[in-house]
């Protein structure tokens, strides 16, 4: 049987779930992934960045604080998604292309203001629930329905050790 093509992809890192991560994705036959980092974490871990980059793991923009972007005026959207490809470009020497808005709500100005700057926005369409106290079963279960072509959302976060919790900036999902 052919095997399956789907994008796994992980939000809100690095953090210090990372290393495992790429572990895991190393460990079952180099799985590339992509991570959409928020610049505020690119900031705090920097090795883990490098760490992504180096195991061949594709770069995402999530933002730079994760605000809810349906809530700012585009040249805050702007400058959420600047912030961090500026951050990770200077880490890495690589310039994201690829952006997800934090909470994922595809509102044409949010699309709009990405193209604008050369991003290309990334959903899912397949959601692992994990942000919302899923089980590790029940993560693998969602993602083993992944078709070809399908993007699966998971987090690269530790919930409780994660910064953004404090901030009241989880709402839904991610
Ligand atoms: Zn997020």
């Amino acid at each position: 049987m052919r095997p399956r093509l789907w994008a796994p992809t992980f939000d809100d890192g690095p953090s210090a779930s990372t290393s495992a991560i790429l572990g895991a994705l190393s460990a079952n036959g180099q799985v590339r992934a992509t991570f959409f980092n928020v610049g505020a974490q690119e900031q705090l871990h920097p090795a883990l960045v490098l760490a992504q980059q180096a195991a061949g793991q594709w770069p995402g923009d999530h933002s730079y604080s994760h605000p809810f972007p349906d809530e700012l005026p585009s040249y805050a959207v702007t400058d959420e998604i600047l912030g961090t490809q500026q951050i990770h470009e200077q880490l890495t020497g690589v310039r994201e292309w690829l952006f997800r808005p934090p909470f994922g709500p595809a509102t044409a100005a949010i699309r709009a203001t990405a193209l604008s700057m050369g991003m290309t926005e990334v959903l899912w369409t397949v959601d692992t629930r994990d942000y919302a106290g899923a089980t590790t079963p029940e993560i693998v279960a969602t993602a083993m329905t992944a078709h070809d072509k399908d993007i699966v959302l998971m987090h690269d976060v530790l919930r409780q050790g994660s910064p953004l919790v404090g901030t009241g900036k989880l709402r839904t999902a991610m």
